[in-house]
């Protein structure tokens, strides 16, 4: 076996040898174990399930949400060889029947599928066919306890009673041990063997700039462009208009770069994302909306405009950069006014109809105690790398050299000691029988500066 695996990675991929994990969950998935697989953006788990789709008879049905992972995938494997088909909602009523067609006859080894169509099969086409494995892709979606829960994914926990003798296996990227448990237990897998690869990736050197203004924080992007020319990048940002504006400004410099978010039409999208992936552009200025399931090997640098709201997202995105194993760059640019902005967002989230009041409340709670790390993440003075790699409950032995934490790279920020200050200010409060709330911070200063105003 191990010689049918290798010489099936080298054959299809032209790889030598396996990346951590990826081996090992292969062996338990053809030895039809029930398999959890755990590993960063970037880690290879499609071929956890591609190599077994080959070797096994019978068909890999891949549950994914991502529309365009999966025809990416799929045109992928087809002009490698390997038959493979998707159903999802971007197909016209002919090629989903061509689809089921050949699902039927067994002629596909992989069977793409969206949760949503998965459900409309459980009856139907699936019992139908001889699947040899499903293929939970994304797996924490499942999970409400996950920061990126799907209602929709709630319902693949009757699969193993639709289909108890079909091996499961579930991969994601995230790590959290809540998010792992629930996994198991809502995709009710049987005894599963459970694989943790390090969410280490030594090839990215982070780094975070703390409180640049806007103009700043563009001659910041302007200067590390010029440093990194030619290289292709992902600059992240909160909004649909800053990616506007931004692309608009960089242009002005001659820089090749394009916008890319929700309210772009599916066509400018698709345009925007192929111009990039093809490098006939360089940069993409672009929202959260961009880059899941997207697989560009050579992105250098990933820079992110705003904090986003979690670790696990911002891991996540930064993690597109350098997934070709050579040397990227992901830089934060933090402001304070980034932590109100999330706080606002997740205090005013209602988007799940599904839930109750006490379920929404714990989820807005867990959502600001994630917001809480992310933010002393870009406020730590330490190693980032194991700040990230604590918080997914990995130890790291020393500092890793290579992020600005242990570079002492800090930007333009310098360090000042206020103590003074701080002790005049809290003493002048005092002195006011700490009726600041009266007074307010504009007194206080003009007190302290020696203001001569009448209400001084
Ligand atoms: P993930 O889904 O975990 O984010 P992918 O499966 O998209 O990652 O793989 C990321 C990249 O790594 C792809 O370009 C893939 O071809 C490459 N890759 C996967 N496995 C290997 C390997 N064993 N050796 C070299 N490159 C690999
Ligand atoms: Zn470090």
């Amino acid at each position: 076996m191990p010689q049918k695996i290798y010489g099936i990675l080298k054959q299809y991929w032209g790889y030598d040898e396996f990346r951590p994990l990826q081996e090992d969950i292969i062996r338990s998935v053809l030895e039809g174990k029930d398999t959890l697989g755990l590993m960063p953006t970037g880690g290879g788990k499609s071929l956890c399930y591609q190599i077994p789709a080959i070797i096994k008879g019978g068909t890999t049905v891949v549950v994914s949400p991502l529309l365009a992972l999966m025809k990416d995938q799929v045109d992928t494997l087809d002009s490698n060889g390997i038959p493979a088909a998707m159903l999802n909602s971007l197909q016209n009523e002919t090629e989903t029947v061509k689809v089921k067609i050949a699902a039927r006859r067994g002629d596909l080894r992989l069977l793409y599928i969206s949760p949503e169509r998965l459900m409309g099969e459980i009856d139907g086409l699936l019992r139908e066919m001889n699947i040899s494995l499903f293929a939970i892709d994304e797996a924490h979606c499942i999970s409400q306890w996950g920061h990126d829960f799907r209602p929709e994914y709630n319902r693949l926990s009757v699969l193993k009673k639709y289909f108890p003798k079909v091996p499961l296996m579930a991969l994601t990227a995230t790590a959290d041990k809540l998010t792992r448990e629930d996994i198991v237990t809502q995709l009710a897998m049987d005894n599963p063997q459970v694989f943790i690869s390090s969410f280490d990736r030594p090839n990215l050197t982070l780094s975070v700039r703390k409180n640049l203004n806007k103009k700043q924080k563009l001659s910041a992007i302007l200067s590390f462009i010029e440093q990194h020319p030619r290289q292709s990048g992902i600059i992240y940002c909160m909004s649909r208009n800053s990616t506007e504006i931004l692309v608009r400004e960089l242009s002005q410099y001659g820089i090749s770069v394009t916008a890319y978010h929700a309210g772009l039409s599916s066509r400018e999208r698709e345009t925007a994302q192929q111009a990039f992936l093809n490098d006939r552009v360089q940069i993409i200025c672009a929202t959260i909306a961009f880059g899941m399931g997207i697989d560009k090997s050579n992105v250098r640098w990933v820079i992110h405009y705003n904090m986003p709201k979690n670790i696990e997202s911002y891991y996540q995105e930064a993690g597109r950069a350098g997934r070709d194993g050579n040397e990227a760059k992901c830089i934060l640019l933090y402001s304070g006014q980034d932590v109100a902005t999330n706080k606002f967002l997740i205090n005013n989230s209602h988007d799940n109809p599904d839930l109750d009041d006490d379920t929404l409340e714990m989820i807005r709670k867990r959502d600001l105690m994630r917001l809480k790390k992310m933010t002393d993440y870009c406020n730590t003075n330490g190693c980032l790398r194991e700040f990230i790699l604590g918080y997914f409950g990995e130890k790291q032995d020393k500092p890793c050299q290579n992020c600005s934490g242990c570079l002492g790279d800090f930007g333009e920020t310098e360090e000042v000691d206020v103590s003074v200050d701080c002790q005049k200010v809290l003493s002048c409060i005092y002195r006011l029988h700490q009726r600041n709330l009266s007074f307010g911070a504009g007194v206080i200063a003009q007190i302290l500066k020696g203001s001569d105003s009448e209400k001084v």
